[in-house]
């Protein structure tokens, strides 16, 4: 098993309307610190992204912050963090984040955090890392979306397996646990099966 030193932490560039976001993301950071995890993130002063910092930072842990440097101009970056690394794009920022980090966790949030963690979730099945990826379902936060993920592999569209490169949990004590616990499914090689016809491809029953 990986030795995970630090973990990527996307989440929203707002708090959301429950307590209990800002709650999950205070309780990641101390958790995070306490066990020497250092946070890689968006680098970003507003929303769930500055409530963990700011909890990381409390608890004595290690930041890493990756922004791009219009969101730098524009005044959004965070000032507590131990290191700054600016990028141009976007997209440069998540390869860097996702570079660094030894795992993910998403805790609620927006369209970035989505884009993020499903980026990270196809280049898993794509076998370009093996990181373990958890989604902090604070609230039942990512219900539908986990029902959503059923419906594709129902359809045809993900193999059930993949699936199972992602873990969600409800409790941050419980999804932070997981982390260290997880092991990469083995699947067949995704770019074969999709070349082949795919096993969970209806097409292929037909042939
Ligand atoms: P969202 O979930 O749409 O609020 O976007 C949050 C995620 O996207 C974070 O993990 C960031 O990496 C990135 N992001 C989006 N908007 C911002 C912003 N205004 N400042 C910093 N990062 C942002």
């Amino acid at each position: 098993m990986a030795t995970i030193k630090r973990i990527a932490v996307f989440c929203g560039s707002h708090t959301g309307v429950k307590h209990e976001y800002i709650g999950a993301a205070v309780n990641l950071g101390k958790l995070m610190a306490q066990n020497n995890i250092e946070l890689v993130y968006g680098g970003s002063s507003v929303g769930l992204m500055h409530q963990l910092a700011k909890s990381i930072k409390k608890n004595g842990g290690k930041i890493t912050g990756v922004i791009p440097q219009f969101l730098c101009d524009k005044g959004l970056a965070e000032t507590i963090v131990d290191e700054m690394i600016i990028v141009e794009t976007m997209q440069e920022r998540k390869a860097k984040m996702a570079e660094l980090a030894d795992a993910f966790i998403a805790l609620p949030g927006g369209f970035g955090t989505l884009e993020e963690v499903f980026e990270v979730i196809t280049a898993s099945q794509l076998g370009l890392h093996a990181k373990p990826i958890g989604l902090a379902n604070i609230s039942g936060f990512y219900g539908l979306m986990l029902k959503h993920i059923d419906r594709m592999i129902e359809e045809g569209f993900v193999n059930l397996v993949h699936k199972e490169t992602i873990f969600s949990d409800e409790k941050i004590e419980n999804l932070f646990n997981k982390i260290f616990s997880y092991k990469a499914p083995v699947h067949e090689k995704y770019i074969e099966s999709v070349r082949d016809g795919g096993s969970f491809n209806i097409d292929n029953e037909s042939k």
